[in-house]
């Protein structure tokens, strides 16, 4: 997809929850496999939605991935000297992973990462944003708001229906609750703190 000379890179895929960040992922891997490029994929331990050893999307595409429990585990995963990497759901690891993704584009890997850029809260997603300021190429991709049909830029949280609260925790793989992708304007977040100047 992209070629700088000789050095490494690092590509963030990024939107809100349904955008097709995993599609997108999956497709520039294959493309990468077609230009037999040796890839290694990854994915954190902690997102079992669908599957423990694939990256699936929500449409049903998917991709064998390797999981890893810490961003250290990934560096001892790269035996078979690969040239590109990929993980998804980034936003699950630790800020760990940001020094690991810029040593491997330092030796001249491709790193390509996919994750939500905000939370459910509409909060910046720890680690995507330092990602994101450190990333060569960066795609931000919308969904369709469910409530209105517009591009949906945020992840709306429900519980029996209803927007959680901002005191509920960040992450809750594997609760009761469910997403929906929302515009700026259906987004609501139950208990947000007032701190913004114009209210
Ligand atoms: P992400 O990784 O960003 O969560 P996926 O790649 O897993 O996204 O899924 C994208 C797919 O989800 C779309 O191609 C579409 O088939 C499906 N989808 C379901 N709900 C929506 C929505 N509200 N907006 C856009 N796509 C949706
Ligand atoms: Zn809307």
């Amino acid at each position: 997809m992209y070629k700088i000379n000789n050095s490494g890179w690092i590509e963030v895929i990024t939107g809100p929850m349904y955008s097709g960040k995993s599609e997108e992922l999956i497709r520039r891997i294959r493309r990468v496999k077609i230009a037999k490029k040796k890839v290694k994929v990854f994915k954190p331990l902690i997102d079992d939605r669908y599957s423990n050893d694939n990256v699936v999307s929500h449409s049903g595409d998917s991709i064998e991935a390797i999981p890893v429990d810490r961003p250290q585990e990934l560096i001892s995963r790269l035996e078979d000297d690969p040239e590109v990497v990929a993980i998804d759901e980034i936003q699950f690891f630790s800020e760990d992973i940001v020094p690991i993704c810029e040593h491997l584009a330092d030796k001249g890997l491709r790193v390509i990462v996919a994750g939500l850029d905000r939370d459910f809260r509409n909060e910046p997603f720890t680690p995507v944003p330092e990602l994101l300021a450190r990333a060569e190429y960066i795609e931000k991709l919308h969904a369709i708001c469910l409530q209105c049909g517009d591009p949906a830029t945020r992840t709306q949280r429900l519980i029996d229906g209803e927007p959680a609260s901002y005191n509920d925790p960040v992450i809750m793989v594997g609760a009761s609750e469910n997403y929906e992708a929302r515009c700026r304007s259906c987004h609501d977040v139950k208990d947000k703190p007032k701190g913004d100047i114009y209210e």
